[in-house]
């Protein structure tokens, strides 16, 4: 199995990445894709993928990290951190550029001081969602996308920047479970990723009935978002069956053909087949 977004490259996982993607392997998850937010967790993940066999590097500036170049006292130039951006995807393991996007979630736990989200702050996120698209493009990468409570500004951007180069090589990662978004993906050959939250939540247990097998992929989204029975505590990749399994179950399709399908189709969502 493929898991197509983990973030080892988070302190949760120092000092213990080694063990985690062994332990992922016992438990058939042989591949793994991490994603990065920033600069320095995109060199992060470079490091980690260097020696490892089958976990791949997606390098970009997350929606949410987008705050930074905006407080007054910054010191981050943002042409400068692109830059650092397109010269990570010259290393050959960094597969995608991810995860970019547009976030208009309030996230109350944040290291940013007096956080907020305005209108100003959208319209960076748009254009650095599009630079980084650009650079995609540049580079033939793959895309990891990350949208949250912003389908218009998301689909507008992603819209007008999109390339018939992208088919079949984007995901809707952690995909809020919408029509529209299911139904742009599917007439883009996007691909839609399917978290733990589908263990638990009704709302995408009932958009995972809707996702043509075709179309999936699996990601647990580590640290984050553990399925149950695990909730509570930190996830890891070693969860990813779990995830394969609620939604055989939800298909009413066995657990070899998702396992298999989703497999196939994170490989080529990788660029790796
Ligand atoms: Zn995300
Ligand atoms: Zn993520």
């Amino acid at each position: 199995m493929f898991d197509t977004h983990c973030h080892l490259n988070f302190q949760a996982f120092d000092g213990v990445v080694d063990r985690t993607i062994t332990e992922a392997q016992a438990n058939g998850v042989n591949h793994i894709l991490i994603p990065s937010t920033d600069v320095p967790t995109s060199k992060k993940a470079c490091e980690i993928v260097g020696d490892q066999e089958n976990v791949f590097a997606a390098v970009g500036i997350h929606p949410h990290h987008i705050f930074q170049f905006q407080m007054s006292d910054s010191e981050f130039d943002l042409t400068k951190e692109l830059g650092e951006i397109e010269k990570l995807l010259e290393d050959k393991k960094v597969v995608a550029v991810g995860e970019i996007g547009i976030d208009r979630h309030y996230y109350r736990k944040t290291k940013y001081k007096d956080y907020q989200i305005d209108e100003e702050l959208v319209t960076l996120q748009k254009d650095v969602f599009r630079s980084q698209i650009e650079l995609a493009k540049k580079h033939d990468k793959s895309l990891l996308l990350h949208n949250r409570e912003a389908k218009k500004d998301f689909l507008e951007i992603l819209d007008s920047a999109w390339d018939k180069k992208l088919e079949g090589k984007t995901v809707f990662h952690c995909c809020e479970p919408d029509e529209e978004l299911l139904a742009y993906a599917l007439d883009h050959k996007i691909y839609i990723g399917v978290d733990g939250d589908v263990t638990y939540s009704d709302s995408k247990k009932a958009f995972a009935t809707k996702i043509p097998l075709k179309s999936l992929v699996l990601e647990t989204d580590s640290p984050f978002l553990t399925p149950e029975p695990y909730r509570g505590q930190k996830n890891s990749p070693s969860n990813l069956p779990l995830i394969a399994s609620k939604i055989a179950e939800l298909q009413d399709v066995t657990k070899e053909e998702i396992t298999k399908q989703t497999t196939e189709n994170a490989l080529a969502l990788a660029g790796l087949v």
